[in-house]
């Protein structure tokens, strides 16, 4: 949606206004590195060696710009790297856990560990120079929500740490010693100091202001909508709204661009109603992604200056589509390359603003028009947008969300063989959760003997674990719901297809890296079970995670599998999304996931002189894309092209008859 880009360009205004800046990304697909025309520091220590991206150029009057891409691997394992001898000695002394097990726990990484690394990073980083300002690119949508949420996360950490260290205290002063505070527990204080901080942090507008970048469309406007709202409710308040790449009217007669600067004009009026009071942006669609410092300083003029007037769009006359009437002939080839007879699960990935959900729902719907056997059509983005895709914008549509497989729906006027589930993650967690917690209360209830103390404290440290379960774990749980569809226990509905709609690029492929992550971690929870086993036996817990450990390795089976899966990517015709999807691919192959087709949407047809110019910049794009897809050293794949209409298609109907369009080159 050009968030990278809208970062950019305000963190390059405020060095040009004299300010010394930082410009932090935090989105696991690093895309500032395109932005800018220039590979930021991949935060080094102390931010030493940051690139000065346009320095000279940009700075006046002692302004500077540094630019840093976080890399959240790395950074965790230097912030535990630094407290690993005193957080192991806490967890030592309130536990059986020995230190191997202490380590391996130390070892984990999960998606949502960007998320709080990312916070501690920003302040690591911005404390080690004097900046005036910081400009975070964020994660996107869902991932955001859960960024903010983290200082929160961070203090439950902080305060199960010191639970696990009162034992030691408590025993301590029991046999008439003293326990004072040490070096360790000092650790265990600094994380939960931090954690207040940044929370209050955040929620200070003086010291802290959130722009909320959106589409002139009516999904993204829905999502935003959610958004702000999630954040209002934590006392995080949104101070701007900006709207990228409005179509500005012209005077001509194309369908295309009428259509779309009606349906624009539509959301911009419903944006407005949104959000009262607060200041909103419109930024005009140039034809071109400003890229590179001298053209982001322009747009950054534009960020700060006063909003240029936007005249009123024509009223809308036709709304329908303008391209799906030359279509016919192609057929459904398309539908043999995102899903071959056999294949069970088709993964879209692709970057925020792409359509990645708008292609998933028509593959998923011209697959259950195909059949054989039912069709399963579930998100695991925590931002879900399939209800809106697929309701046609009915408000009271039925929800489609639910924390498991048994709350698939089926969806008006599709075929009966599809069902779609928007998954709700933390719901499905925490049922889980609660599950598990019931059965370890269950397990101390019935040990006898020993010390009352030590038991009260051993069950509180066992409940603090599965309560800390690392975050993004809910998420992996979530991608298990496909083993649970194609493989189903006897009795239970069973799955001839997965089509899955997945967090953007990023967070997608840390999510397809993880079973092998969740793996380790329901080990280290089995290897602590094992040590208690000869007290009360494996229990319902431990049966539970070996079902899990069994359906880990069974969907690691399956994503290397070429004949049942495929990674379809989505991506637009310009320079930016493809660079990330570039990424996306090459990640997706390293990990060894088998890639299918590329589908390049919102190509645009001929038509006035406008829609011209903007198809000969995308066919320069789609050429250099083609040409690399079959370069040596590349698998080659095919290259399916969705055209561009207007309104965004929305419900089965519209969706079908633009999937008819989509035409494929192989
Ligand atoms: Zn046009």
């Amino acid at each position: 949606v050009g968030k990278t880009t809208c970062a950019a360009a305000a963190a390059i205004g405020a060095a040009a206004r004299g300010r010394r800046v930082l410009l932090v990304s935090t989105d696991p697909a690093h895309s500032l590195r395109d932005v800018l025309r220039a590979v930021p520091a991949r935060l080094a220590p102390a931010a030493r060696g940051a690139r000065r991206p346009g320095h000279a150029s940009t700075a006046r009057r002692g302004g500077s710009l540094h630019a840093v891409e976080l890399d959240a691997d790395r950074a965790l394992g230097r912030w535990i790297h630094a407290r690993r001898r005193h957080l192991r000695t806490v967890l030592a002394r309130g536990t059986y856990l020995d230190d191997d097990d202490i380590d391996g726990f130390l070892r984990l990484s999960f998606p949502g560990v960007d998320e709080l690394i990312g916070l501690l990073e920003l302040t690591r980083v911005a404390r080690a120079r004097p900046y005036d300002e910081v400009v975070v690119d964020t994660a996107p949508t869902g991932h955001t929500l859960r960024l903010l949420a983290m200082p929160a996360t961070l203090g439950r950490i902080a305060a199960v740490l010191d639970g696990v260290s009162a034992k030691h205290r408590f025993l301590a002063e029991s046999l008439g010693g003293e326990a004072p505070r040490d070096a360790a527990d000092a650790v265990v204080d600094e994380i939960a100091r931090e954690s207040a901080a940044l929370g209050e942090w955040l929620r200070d507008p003086a010291r802290c202001a959130f722009t909320w970048v959106l589409l002139p469309e009516a999904l993204a406007l829905a999502e935003a909508r959610d958004a702000v709202a999630a954040l209002d409710a934590q006392g995080i308040a949104v101070t701007e709204i900006v709207v990228n790449r409005v179509t500005v009217p012209t005077a001509g007669r194309c369908a295309l661009c009428h259509a779309r600067a009606g349906a624009e004009r539509q959301v911009l009026a419903a944006t407005r109603a949104a959000f009262p009071g607060r200041p909103l942006r419109l930024l005009p669609d140039e034809g071109t992604e400003p890229r590179g410092v001298p053209a982001l300083r322009r747009l950054a003029r534009r960020l700060a200056g006063p909003p240029p007037p936007l005249r009123d769009a024509p009223r809308p006359r036709a709304l329908a589509a303008t391209r799906a009437a030359t279509a016919g002939g192609g057929g459904r080839r398309w539908l043999a390359q995102v899903a071959p007879p056999g294949l069970r699960l088709a993964i879209f990935a692709g970057k925020g603003g792409v359509g990645k959900t708008s292609c998933a729902a028509a593959a998923a719907l011209a697959l259950a028009a195909r059949g054989p056997g039912d069709v399963l059509l579930l998100s695991t983005d925590p931002a879900h947008s399939l209800a809106d895709v697929l309701d046609g914008g009915a408000a009271a549509g039925p929800s489609r969300s639910g924390a498991s497989l048994a709350d698939a729906t089926t969806v008006e006027a599709a075929p009966r063989r599809l069902r779609v589930l928007e998954l709700d993650a933390p719901r499905a967690y925490g049922a889980r959760r609660e599950r598990y917690r019931e059965a370890v209360d269950t397990l101390f209830a019935a040990l006898t003997g020993g010390s009352r103390f030590d038991i009260a404290f051993d069950r509180a440290v066992v409940q603090d674990l599965i309560d800390l379960a690392p975050p993004g774990l809910d998420e992996v749980f979530g991608v298990l719901t496909v083993v649970e569809a194609l493989f189903p226990e006897p009795g239970r509905p069973r799955y001839e297809t997965v089509v899955l709609d997945t967090a953007p690029t990023g967070h997608a492929l840390r999510l397809l890296a993880l079973p092998g992550a969740a793996l380790e971690w329901v080990h280290a929870l089995l290897s602590i079970l094992l040590k208690y086993r000869r007290v009360f036996g494996l229990g319902e817990l431990g049966v539970d995670l070996l079902a899990i450990a069994r359906d880990l390795r069974r969907l690691q089976a399956l994503l290397a599998d070429p004949a049942r899966t495929r990674v379809v990517a989505v991506t637009r015709p310009a320079e930016l999304p493809w660079m990330e999807t570039r990424r996306l691919l090459d990640g997706a192959a390293r990990l060894g996931l088998p890639l299918g087709p590329v589908i390049v949407n919102d190509v645009t047809p001929p038509g006035c002189a406008r829609c011209r110019r903007a198809a000969d910049a995308e066919a320069r794009v789609l050429t250099a894309l083609r040409r690399e897809r079959r370069s040596p050293g590349r698998r080659p794949c095919a290259i399916i092209d969705a055209p561009a209409i207007a309104p965004p298609p929305r419900g089965p109907a519209a969706l079908a008859r633009w999937a008819e369009a989509w035409e494929c080159d192989s």
